[in-house]
């Protein structure tokens, strides 16, 4: 068993990384607001420290859903709890084991990269996140594509050599004889963690007892990061996981284009070409057909006072076109499925008011949408032709342009 400073709680994580349930004494509860804490004379509950995330579990039938060092290095290990804990009590705790071997399959897998970089090119560690199934270590050096690919064979080698792994603790004196990866961040009685014949650490974390389960370790990118290198990678079950979910994609995209899944990127690629090419021909038709109908309408409107239904596709297009029309006065309407898009609009020589037409006969059939020389909105799809009728009847008299 092993106590940190003169705190009350033993971690029995420390010694016990495989062990989920255990026995203890509530030592300290409190309540604050709806959130529950206690502190045990021991506890497997690891508390977020060094990158790795905490455990979750049940206390008796009361849910763990944070853990936390009160103060660093010296503190108790406080549970976060769904209710509330009696001290003095005697509770069972169980923690969430799928959870934790996954934490001690990324943690792992980083001290096995950490090493495969240093190794690799000289890579020293910086900072790790281990709080989501994809993680990153952030390396002092400038990203080389050769180093990461060096350091990802090494580290599957380090995998296949199924090595033990140690942890064990030693005074700040003789650290002088362990040659240590890092040197360790806090002092008195420092925890060292040795992956046989591969890496040597201070940590205080949970790690696997033999470096084969950490494997698959996959990198996944790395890029530029604060004048270093940020890799992202995935390990363990969350690897494999990772491989199966990318390749459910791609069997279905190579299914879907008739290629193998390996040599999927060319016929996406045609695709692409081909999606460009016809957006070119869709938009020069759509200003072709626009064209046509705005000169259609004009030649069946010798008043220049437009009320008519035309296309979706071309309702903006031959809208903006009629405004600049000299003279023209445009209700467009193009209906949908219960709705019916307009717009309204009206070339700078006309002296009728927008907006007093759309207050006046738009707004009472129920019409939305503004704008200021050319309004879009939408209109109750049973209104198109009582919106058009008004439009004609009001509007009947032709106002020539002046030349
Ligand atoms: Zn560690």
């Amino acid at each position: 068993m092993d106590r940190i400073g003169d705190n009350l709680s033993v971690r029995l994580y420390h010694d016990h990384p495989y062990q989920n349930q255990f026995t203890a004494k509530v030592v300290r509860s409190w309540t604050e607001g709806s959130k529950h804490f206690a502190v045990l004379s021991q506890t497997l509950f690891y508390p977020s420290a060094g990158g790795q995330p905490h455990d979750t579990g049940t206390l008796g039938n009361v849910r763990v859903t944070e853990v936390y060092e009160e103060s660093k290095a010296s503190g108790d290990v406080v549970h976060v709890l769904t209710g509330p804990l009696i001290a003095g009590d005697k509770v069972e705790g169980q923690i969430d084991w799928a959870r934790r071997y996954r934490l001690m399959q990324r943690h792992t897998a980083q001290h096995i990269l950490s090493q495969a970089f240093l190794r690799a090119g000289g890579w020293e560690t910086v900072a790790v996140n281990l709080t989501s199934p994809v993680c990153t270590i952030d390396f002092s050096s400038e990203p080389q594509e050769e180093v990461a690919r060096q350091a990802e064979a090494l580290a599957a080698w380090a995998v296949y050599a199924a090595s033990p792994i140690k942890q064990f603790w030693v005074d700040q004196g003789e650290l002088h004889n362990f040659p240590l990866r890092r040197p360790p961040k806090v002092s008195g009685k420092i925890r060292l963690v040795e992956i046989e014949g591969w890496d040597l650490a201070a940590c205080g974390g949970t790690h696997l007892k033999n470096s084969a389960e950490a494997g698959p370790i996959k990198l996944l990118k790395h890029e530029r990061y604060k004048g270093g290198t940020r890799v992202y990678f995935v390990a363990g079950w969350e690897a494999l996981e990772d491989y199966s979910q990318k390749h459910l994609v791609l069997a279905s995209l190579a299914e879907k284009f008739s290629a193998p899944a390996l040599e999927i990127e060319k016929p996406i690629a045609n695709q692409a070409g081909e999606i460009f090419r016809l957006k070119g021909e869709n938009m020069a038709l759509r200003d072709e057909l626009a064209e046509r109908i705005m000169r259609e309408l004009l030649a069946l409107s010798p008043g220049l006072t437009i009320a008519a239904e035309v296309p979706g596709v071309v309702l903006e297009a031959v809208g903006k076109r009629l405004s600049e029309w000299p003279g023209v006065l445009a209700f467009l309407v193009s209906p949908g499925e219960d709705k019916a898009r307009l717009v309204l609009t009206k070339h700078p020589g006309r002296s009728e008011q927008l907006d007093a037409l759309w207050k006046e006969i738009l707004e009472p059939l129920g019409a939305r949408g503004g704008g200021k020389d050319i309004k879009l909105g939408v209109l109750p799809a049973g209104a198109i032709h009582a919106a058009l009728e008004e439009f004609r009847k009001q509007l009947p008299r032709s106002i020539r342009p002046t030349p």
